[in-house]
């Protein structure tokens, strides 16, 4: 068909065959585990593992990895896909925004020759995951107040400091960590390293939260952690740059796992809708149950459309924070829509375990604090789209 662009570059919003293809592929693996497999796992704080096995054999957990290194040599723009489709099955995987994403994403852009041999085949099959560090309990939002510091001892670094609220640390052969290595006028300098989850001197604590999710999450005390040279990823210094970089991805897999939980909601509470009847009608066919949905289904696409300009940006190397931003806020209000407008469609039944809508209630909750609170978006938004005065 003729285009109206006459081949002029333009916005496509066709979704290319290949792109359909992993899709489908993706959800089809997804399928054969399934909500109730998810819920079981929740409950029982035990990880997904066989999933992200079975998602790591066929080449889907390192999609945006090169081809070099045994990944799928896609962007992010992939990965976001994988990501929500995996989520729309009802078995969203929260590892994938830290290991493939951010850590994925680092290794490759700023790692040695001999970090992206030691860990990128590993990530792209599934094997390996490494897990991302930066939250500490007296910076929180504050990234430049972070006081987990990195000294040189010879060619060594040593690492001292408390990290809290690191997900998948008993999953995970490694973390990156995010380290202070010096001070300017606005805060640390940062510098970014990788820490085997078994090196002398890291004591793990399980920290307990009251979400059903199959990942559980540690305090990280960092005692005298000696690490070689090569530890270091990227520059010393640049750190913050370097992290920046990497949370754009976060953000973007992280819009793109509320997008796929809003889609596996949305499915729930329609079929239930149109199969309960309590008086003449489907509950469905009462606008108070249909409209919730409705306008749910409209933050959701309008979420969607987001992520692909996001991801699409990433993947060209244009500047995509304002966009990786704005797709996080979305798709972490949408979520929390359509989750809550299913628990309230399904009645008594959206609190019961049969159901199983609670742990996607309690992930998509989590969306509106982490990987970055709604309110430091809103922050970016007001002062960096608006150039409104900085708030804090
Ligand atoms: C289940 C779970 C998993 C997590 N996994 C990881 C992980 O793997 N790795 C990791 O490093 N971290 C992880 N985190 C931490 C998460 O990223 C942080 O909790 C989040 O970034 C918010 O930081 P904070 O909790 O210190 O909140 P604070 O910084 O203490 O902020 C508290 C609240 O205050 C408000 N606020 C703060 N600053 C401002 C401001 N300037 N203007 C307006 N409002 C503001 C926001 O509403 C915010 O929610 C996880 C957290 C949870 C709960």
């Amino acid at each position: 068909m003729m285009s109206h662009n006459q081949g002029r570059p333009g916005v496509d919003f066709a979704e290319s065959d290949e792109h359909r293809a992993l899709r489908a592929a993706v959800a089809g693996i997804a399928a054969k585990f399934g909500p109730r497999y998810y819920a079981e796992r929740a409950a029982e704080r035990r990880p997904c593992a066989e999933l992200w096995q079975a998602l790591g054999d066929a080449g889907f957990i390192g999609v945006n990895i090169p081809e070099a290194y045994g990944g799928g040599g896609g962007g992010l723009t992939e990965l976001a896909l994988v990501c929500e489709e995996i989520a729309a099955a009802g078995t969203p995987l929260l590892l994938l925004l830290v290991s493939a994403a951010i850590s994925a994403e680092m290794i490759s852009e700023f790692g040695t020759g001999e970090q992206r041999e030691t860990w990128l085949p590993g990530l792209a099959s599934g094997a390996v995951k490494v897990v991302f560090a930066i939250t500490e309990p007296d910076a929180g939002s504050n990234t430049l107040r972070i006081s987990t510091a990195a000294v040189r001892d010879g060619e060594d670094w040593v690492l001292n400091g408390t990290k809290y609220y690191i997900s998948g640390v008993d999953e995970a052969q490694a973390l990156l960590v995010v380290a202070r290595t010096g001070q300017d006028e606005r805060g640390g300098r940062l510098s970014l390293f990788i820490v085997p989850t078994d090196a002398a001197g890291l004591e793990k604590h399980l920290l307990p939260v009251d979400l059903l999710l199959p990942e559980r999450q540690f305090t990280l005390h960092f005692d005298g952690v000696r690490v070689g040279p090569g530890a270091l990823v990227g520059e010393e210094d640049a750190g913050f740059r370097q992290v920046f970089h990497g949370l754009n991805p976060e953000r973007i897999t992280g819009a793109a796992l509320g997008v796929g939980i809003a889609r596996y909601a949305l499915g729930a509470a329609a079929r239930y809708a149109t199969e309960r009847t309590v008086w003449s009608e489907p509950i469905g066919a009462h606008q108070g149950v249909s409209h919730p949905l409705a306008k749910a289904k409209i933050e959701t696409e309008l979420a969607a459309l987001m992520i692909r300009q996001a991801a699409w940006q990433h993947d060209h190397g244009q500047p995509a924070g304002e966009s990786a931003n704005m797709a996080k806020y979305a798709a972490a209000e949408a979520a929390l829509a359509a989750v809550d407008a299913a628990i309230q469609a399904h009645g008594g039944n959206g609190l019961a375990s049969e159901y199983g809508l609670m742990p996607y209630w309690g992930l998509a909750r989590l969306l509106r604090i982490a990987p970055v609170n709604r309110e430091m978006i809103l922050n970016y938004v007001a002062q960096h789209s608006l150039g409104l005065p900085r708030s804090y």
